[in-house]
Parts: structure tokens; C-alpha cells; sequence
């Protein structure tokens, strides 16, 4: 397997990155989740825009044009002959020295793995999913905003610890205030009466590109959707509940803290956007040859 370090495709066992790298020693970076579906990048380019929104955010130049960026990826792709990909992209502040300054790492490290996607369990999607709501509160966005995928992701680690502890895959997060904002690597969806609803990301929540897309989606299939602060008592009332994000695609819940959700199996429409995605991903995305 492949690597792309700064430039070079190396072999996975030689591809390493300094001990004094930031994005190691602070969590100083960023980083994208992407998937490919049968030779097409999907959204390939929400990705990148998010990438470098992110980097803006935390005032890291990224040495690269967005354009160039989508090169390397679709080069490390053909290394690696992957139709069917996870690709992880990272782009670190570099090594530095032992201080958190900045300015101190004079060039930062951009890698790429990319690899065959492990699908979650069939039954995860046919069954759904048991969650928990984590005792770990999501970070307070004015001390570091979720909408910025950074290598920072304690406080998704710890509410992921809660989750196991639970014997759960996933746990929901609450914000500062008590409102619903995520999962540890999902957003979040319910529907009541018809209507779909989701949190706004303001209050402490990525925006998710599949978030995004199903949310096109719903809108083209006349569903309608609605962002809006949601309680944890809203959840335990909804018709149904699912999660989204890069790798779970969409992946209804059935249970919540230990109470049904709705009927206690993936919903109707939960099942036609599922439908809907899945033909999105033939089509939505750049082609590329391996
Ligand atoms: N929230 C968090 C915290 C995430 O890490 C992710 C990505 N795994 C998501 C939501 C879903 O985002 P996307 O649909 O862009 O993968």
C-alpha cells in the first residue's frame, strides 16, 4: 500500500511523520474523511472546500491549491488501484519544536491514506442502531468550534468512551445548554409527523457533508426539513431517529437510552432517503480512472 507524504507516494511500512510533528504533539490540523464509490469521488469537492475552511479557521496555510489537492488524492487512489475507497485526508502545522507556536513549524505535513472501506455490519442498517446519550457534553463553540474538523477530537474520544462503556456503537452529544448537537462521528436526523429535522450546526455540530446531502435529498422528495434546537425529550418522541456521516452512510436508531424509538425498526422515511442516497453515490462526484 501507498502513503502520499508531501509530495511522494511511499510504502505504508516507510511512511512516517516526525516526532515533533504539531499535529501529533497538539492535535494541531486538520483532516477530511472521504469515500469513493465505484470510481467516483463523491462530493469530492465539499470535502476540500470544508478542508480548507477548517485550516482557515486555525490560520494554517495549506501549500497547496485546492485543484492540486484533488490530484494527489485521485494519484493516491490510481497507487493504490481503490474504485471503492475510504481516503484519509491530513494536512498537520508540521514539526516544530516542544513550544505550542505556531510559527515555529515552518512547513506543514499533508498525507493521504487511502483504503478499502470496512462497511459497518449489515444488521447495523437492517436492524439499527442502539445509542446512548454520552455524559461528555459537546465542546462549547466559542472555545473551539465543531464546524472545524481539526486533529482535535478528545471530546469525540470521550463521549466514544461513554458509548462503549454503555455497549454501544454511538453516543449522542449534548451541547452546553442541553441541546442535542451530534454523535461522536455522525450527525444527527429525526423525524415527527412527516417532518425531518436536524440541529443547526451553530450550536456545536460538524457540518456533515452526507448531513448535506440528505438534507438535498429530503427537499427534492418534498419532505420537509427544518433546522431547529432539539431536546433530548424530542429525540425519545420522534417517529424516527438516524445518523450520517462519511463512512455509516445513513444508519437508522431504534433505541435511545434504552427507550424505542418509533415502531423499534428503521423507518419509512429513513428507508426512502437510504434509497436515495444510495443511487446519489452512482452519480454525484469526480470520475476517475484506476
Ligand atoms: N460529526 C462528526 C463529529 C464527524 O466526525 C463526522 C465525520 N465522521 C460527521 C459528523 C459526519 O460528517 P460527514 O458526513 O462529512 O462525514
Amino acid at each position: 500500500m501507498k502513503i502520499y507524504i508531501d509530495g511522494k507516494l511511499i510504502d505504508k511500512e516507510k511512511a512516517v511523520i516526525s516526532v515533533f510533528d504539531h499535529g501529533l504533539l497538539y492535535g494541531d490540523g486538520v483532516f477530511e474523511g472521504i469515500r469513493t464509490y465505484d470510481g467516483l469521488g463523491f462530493r469530492f469537492k465539499e470535502h476540500i472546500d470544508r478542508l480548507y475552511r477548517s485550516a482557515d479557521a486555525i490560520e494554517l496555510k495549506i501549500p497547496m491549491t485546492k485543484e492540486e489537492m484533488v490530484d494527489a488524492m485521485i494519484m493516491t487512489l490510481k497507487a493504490n488501484k481503490l474504485r471503492d475507497a475510504y481516503i484519509r485526508l491530513v494536512v498537520t502545522r508540521g514539526p516544530g519544536d516542544l513550544g505550542l507556536d505556531p510559527r515555529k513549524c515552518s512547513k506543514p505535513t499533508i498525507f493521504i491514506i487511502t483504503y478499502q472501506i470496512a462497511l459497518y455490519p449489515k444488521e447495523f442498517y437492517q436492524k439499527g442502531l442502539e445509542i446512548i446519550t454520552a455524559n461528555t457534553r459537546r465542546n462549547y463553540p466559542l472555545a473551539l468550534d465543531p464546524r472545524i474538523k481539526s486533529l482535535n477530537y478528545l471530546n469525540n474520544i470521550l463521549a466514544k468512551i461513554d458509548a462503549i462503556k454503555a455497549g454501544t456503537e454511538e453516543a449522542i452529544m449534548l451541547n452546553y445548554e442541553g441541546y442535542v448537537t451530534e454523535c461522536t462521528g455522525d450527525n444527527i436526523f429525526m423525524v415527527k409527523d412527516g417532518e425531518l429535522i436536524t440541529s443547526p450546526v451553530s450550536i456545536g455540530a460538524l457540518e456533515g457533508i452526507t448531513r448535506d446531502a440528505v438534507i438535498g435529498l429530503a427537499r427534492k422528495m418534498d419532505i420537509p426539513v427544518f433546522e431547529r434546537l432539539i431536546k433530548m425529550e424530542d429525540i425519545y418522541a420522534a417517529d424516527e431517529v438516524f445518523l450520517t456521516g462519511t463512512a455509516a452512510e445513513i444508519i437508522p436508531v431504534v433505541r435511545i437510552d434504552k427507550k424505542r424509538i418509533g415502531g423499534g425498526k428503521p423507518g419509512g422515511i429513513t428507508l426512502r432517503l437510504t434509497g436515495a442516497f444510495k443511487e446519489l453515490t452512482k452519480s454525484d462526484g469526480v470520475r476517475y480512472d484506476v
